[in-house]
């Protein structure tokens, strides 16, 4: 799971750590290390299946230098088939959120659950079956369309593919490749846009049926005119599932059933957006200041960013 759905983020955050290790020397000791503590417990266990999709975050604390925590004792639920933005500026933790549920990270403090078990108690891969990861970029293998698609269920047919990318929105791009599911992509293949890409990752993410679906910023590399097919179809994947989505996008975060921004490392405010918009806090703060600068005529539609 997590390789695939990751590496690209993962170099950018290699690339970001080498920086800030020049300037802080031994700092990125810690920091490489910190993924290495994360291993399978011995007697871990698979969840049980199928998965509800619950997700739980009690009184979280993490830092990646834990002298310096980003989240600060943070709580969140996620029901089953409920949709929750996760709201927040640059570098409140929202991805380091993520990170903890599915385990790149453990925190220091607290706990994350999934159906009301303790992820550390799970096995990872029955953890990152039920748990799919969807990020702004999605890597793509110099392979077919239809492997890149049914990797993370490679006994999948054919037309389980075809289904899933019709259901993404995807089948007719690929119609009109040259050699439609047999093309060649990634490096070295045809290049896809960045909305194709994401659209052959929802496909991908489809045939895997994830209880609880991450989502991490998933429109944020594409234009505003593959946004509103990917919003469209994310909302299809979305359909009987959990989502924890991260988004700065307006769009997309008027999908969910609640909203929850994160500020100081904590939830600061949460509930449905109709309620926190008459509220006047945050929220209503965010929305009003993204819908402004979508000015009348302009080209960036309603999707630009909070800031
Ligand atoms: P967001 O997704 O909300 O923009 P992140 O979760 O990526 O925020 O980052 C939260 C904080 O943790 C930021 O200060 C960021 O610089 C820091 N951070 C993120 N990833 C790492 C890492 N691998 N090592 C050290 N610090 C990190
Ligand atoms: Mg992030």
């Amino acid at each position: 799971g997590r390789y695939f759905f990751g590496p690209i983020d993962d170099l950018v955050n290699i690339n970001d750590l080498l920086q800030r290790a020049e300037a802080s020397g031994r700092r990125i000791f810690q920091v490489l290390d910190a993924p290495e503590t994360v291993q399978e417990r011995p007697g871990a266990r698979a969840l049980p299946m199928p998965a509800r999709g619950v997700v739980a975050f009690e009184d979280v604390t993490f830092g990646y230098d834990p002298a310096r925590p980003v989240l600060r004792g943070l709580n969140l639920r996620v029901a089953a088939g409920e949709r929750v933005a996760l709201l927040g500026a640059s570098g409140a933790g929202k991805s380091t959120l993520i990170g903890l549920l599915t385990r790149t990270y453990d925190p220091q403090g607290g706990r994350v659950t999934l159906d009301g078990l303790d992820v550390r108690d799970l096995t990872l891969a029955s953890l990152r079956r039920a748990a799919a990861v969807m990020q702004q970029d999605t890597f793509l293998f110099h392979d077919t369309v239809l492997e890149n698609v049914r990797y993370a269920r490679p006994e999948a047919s054919a037309q389980e593919v075809q289904a899933a990318l019709e259901v993404a929105g995807a089948a007719e791009f690929v119609a009109a490749l040259p050699q439609g599911l047999e093309t060649m992509v990634g490096e070295r293949g045809v290049r896809l846009s960045g909305g194709q890409r994401q659209r052959l990752a929802i496909a991908r993410v489809l045939l895997a049926q994830p209880a609880a679906l991450l989502l991490d910023e998933p429109t944020s590399a594409v234009d505003a005119e593959s946004e509103a097919l990917i919003v469209a179809a994310l909302n299809r994947l979305m359909r009987g599932r959990t989502a924890l989505i991260v988004t700065h996008r307006l769009s997309l975060a008027r999908v969910a059933d609640r909203v929850a921004v994160l500020e100081g490392g904590r939830i600061v405010e949460e509930g449905p957006p109709d309620v926190l918009r008459a509220r006047g806090g945050r929220y209503a703060a965010l929305e009003q200041a993204a819908t402004l600068e979508a000015a009348p005529g302009g080209d960036r539609e309603e999707g630009a960013a909070f800031p």
